[in-house]
């Protein structure tokens, strides 16, 4: 595993982050706190629903306000307080120190503009090169992320490329930014088979080491996690429940959630013996109907009558490994047999 460096390039601090809907608040991140030093790939993971994208759409500003509200907190970036940016200066931000790739680069690639052509618009706008420079660098950058023939991939539209490739133009345009310090990757494999999958992966770690840049990894497959992080956060129904470095994280979780998440994974031995994969069983809950107790009561077998009261404070199980269960030493015991 690489060395990180120490020095902190995004702090997210007490993120209290709701959306009103005509049902009421929905309290979409919680007492959010979370660092991401320089260099250093943190992964956001959970199931759908426990405000990982929101957590991501809030440092980019990209949420929708109204119905969205920042409650509380601030994101540092550099020490610039992103929440406190107007709308050009956070766009400035978007176009030359943080970048962002979806889930789906079809939502994001304009259809109606060559690929190449949107990339050089970012070039012209952030960077005020001539159409023509921005071009060939638009070609230099399908070459960094290994497009076939980028002289002529660059005049393609999205459609005409295929998921993976498409995958690769979005992040070539993330990259088409003078000092690309964070990117943001929501889900960035999820819509492509497993073959394509790990060859994204690759060319992201590829890119890290090349660029030395630091990346926020939104995912909710462990398997990505095992192949990117340094670092781990879990989230469930807004809140952060457990994080830590990522080998902690696969050799002693402590979190109910989490080893849910791992005995869910096809590699788990328990799978392996018993020939099929190990649920959580219901689903997240309503956020709107929340309690102030754990909102994995609902779902977990090593719930006890405090857990649907009060909501866990930080238990502290190294330096760089933090939980919020009150019976986390009941899931160590319990591995330990
Ligand atoms: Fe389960 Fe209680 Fe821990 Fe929540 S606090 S994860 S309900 S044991």
């Amino acid at each position: 595993m690489e060395t990180v460096k120490q020095e902190t390039l995004l702090e997210i601090d007490n993120l209290n982050f709701s959306f009103k809907t005509q049902r009421g608040l929905v309290r979409a991140v919680r007492d959010l706190s979370i660092t991401i030093k320089k260099g250093e790939t943190l992964t956001l993971v959970g199931e759908s629903g426990c405000g990982k994208s929101v957590t991501a759409h809030a440092i980019n500003q990209l949420n929708p306000m109204p119905p969205g509200r920042v409650d509380s907190g601030r994101i540092l970036f550099n020490g610039i307080d992103l929440l406190q940016l107007k709308k050009g200066e956070i766009e400035k931000m978007r176009g030359t120190q943080i970048s962002m790739i979806f889930q789906e680069p079809m939502t994001a690639l304009n259809p109606v503009f060559t690929v190449g052509s949107q990339i050089a618009d970012v070039f012209m706008t952030h960077q005020g090169m001539g159409k023509d420079e921005a071009m060939a660098r638009a070609v230099e950058l399908f070459h960094l992320v290994k497009i076939p023939a980028p002289e002529r991939r660059i005049h393609a539209y999205p459609h005409q490329l295929s998921g993976g490739m498409r995958q690769r133009a979005m992040i070539a345009m993330a990259l088409a930014s003078p000092e690309p310090g964070l990117m943001i990757a929501d889900e960035p494999t999820t819509a492509l088979d497993v073959t394509i999958q790990a060859q994204i992966l690759d060319l992201l770690g590829d890119l890290k080491q090349q660029i030395d840049m630091s990346i926020l990894l939104i995912t909710h497959d462990m398997g990505v996690v095992a192949e990117m992080a340094d670092r781990v956060v879990v989230m469930y129904a807004g809140r952060k429940v457990e994080e830590s470095d990522v080998n902690s994280i696969f050799n002693d979780p402590r979190h109910p959630y989490t080893l849910g998440l791992l005995n869910s994974l096809p590699s788990n031995p328990k799978y392996k013996q018993a020939k099929r994969l190990e649920a959580i069983t219901g689903t997240v809950p309503d956020l709107l109907t929340i309690g102030d107790g754990c909102p994995f009561a609902n779902r977990c077998a090593y719930a006890t009558d405090i857990c649907r009261s009060s909501f866990p404070s930080m238990s502290e199980i190294n330096k760089d490994h933090s939980v919020w269960c009150h019976n986390h030493e009941s899931v160590k015991r319990e591995k330990a047999q």
